[in-house]
């Protein structure tokens, strides 16, 4: 390995099952690009000095995972606009010297509804998103960006109503969800529930319309139940592996200076290590 070989790297506590090292491995691999991408288990008292000194340690950059995306916030020079808007940083790569954050997540939800279903804009005006966590106000910031109507449902209604003030949404508690389904154009769960070893997440979707576009960004398992049952009653659905695939096309382009490209190839690449179905 050359020392001026480029090498980013995934930040978090805990980071072992982070599927980024694979993600941008292949990448690098597969466009004959000699780099590297590394896990950095960083606990949040060493993350301060970690990331100040990023440079130094040998990396271009490097991703920000659990639970360090507010304190990367805080620690760059200066953000992109959707990582101003969020309130997050998820990405990190130098500029002129200084360590510049952005948030890929709203980009990577974006991409992959456009590349699945690529008419859908036009015939999705209200959206119902599911939670209020970190995922949903990257979702929130990017469909509201879209300009489309959204509709911030929480099981903490406080917090799906401070979501809803910063990017101009609606909230509401989940005994609302009835009449928001039969008016949605798009659902999308951005909640922990469905995901491997959590509770379920019970919905009626026979209250959607027939032509409402249903995505799950939970992607442990592949097919979570509500696409399953989404995909069985004809809705066009849209799953989570996609989206965690496209987030991390801009990160890798900043680092490596090359855009890669979310194939066939690389899905079943990643797909290889998780479950189908739980
Ligand atoms: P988070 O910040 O911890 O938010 C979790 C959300 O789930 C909150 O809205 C929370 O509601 C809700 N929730 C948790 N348990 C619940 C329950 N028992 N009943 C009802 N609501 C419940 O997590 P996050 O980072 O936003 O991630 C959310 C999900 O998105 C995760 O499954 C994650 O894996 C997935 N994700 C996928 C991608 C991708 O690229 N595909 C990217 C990011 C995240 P309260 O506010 O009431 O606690």
């Amino acid at each position: 390995m050359s020392g001026t070989m480029p090498k980013a790297c995934v930040m978090g506590h805990p980071v072992a099952h982070s599927r980024s090292p694979k993600l941008h491995t292949f990448w690098l691999r597969t466009l004959g690009i000699p780099g590297a991408y590394e896990l950095a288990d960083v606990t949040e008292q060493d993350f301060p000095t970690f990331i100040r000194d990023l440079r130094a340690r040998g990396y271009v950059g490097g991703n920000i995972t659990v639970p360090h995306k507010e304190a990367a916030f805080r620690a760059v020079s200066r953000r992109d606009d959707a990582a101003n808007a969020i309130g997050a940083v998820n990405t990190v790569w130098y500029e002129d010297g200084h360590l510049v954050g952005g948030n890929t997540d709203a980009h990577g939800f974006l991409s992959h509804i456009d590349a699945t279903i690529p008419d859908w804009n036009g015939a999705a005006g209200r959206a119902v998103v599911l939670g209020a966590g970190g995922a949903a106000r990257a979702i929130t910031y990017g469909l509201r960006q879209r300009g489309l109507a959204v509709a911030v449902v929480n099981r903490t209604v406080a917090r799906a109503q401070s979501l809803a003030a910063d990017f101009g949404a609606s909230a509401h508690g989940w005994t609302e969800l009835a009449p928001l389904l039969g008016a949605a154009d798009l659902l999308v769960n951005a909640t922990l529930l469905g995901m491997a070893g959590k509770p379920a997440l019970d919905i009626d979707l026979a209250l959607l319309k027939p032509e409402a576009i249903v995505y799950d960004i939970v992607y442990v398992p592949l097919e979570t139940a509500l696409l399953r049952a989404a995909r069985g009653r004809g809705h066009r659905v849209v799953d989570g592996l996609g989206m965690l695939l496209h987030q991390a096309v801009p990160a890798f382009a900043r680092w490596f200076g090359v855009t890669p490209r979310v194939t066939p190839e690389l899905r079943a690449h990643i797909e290889a290590d998780i479950p189908k179905a739980v």
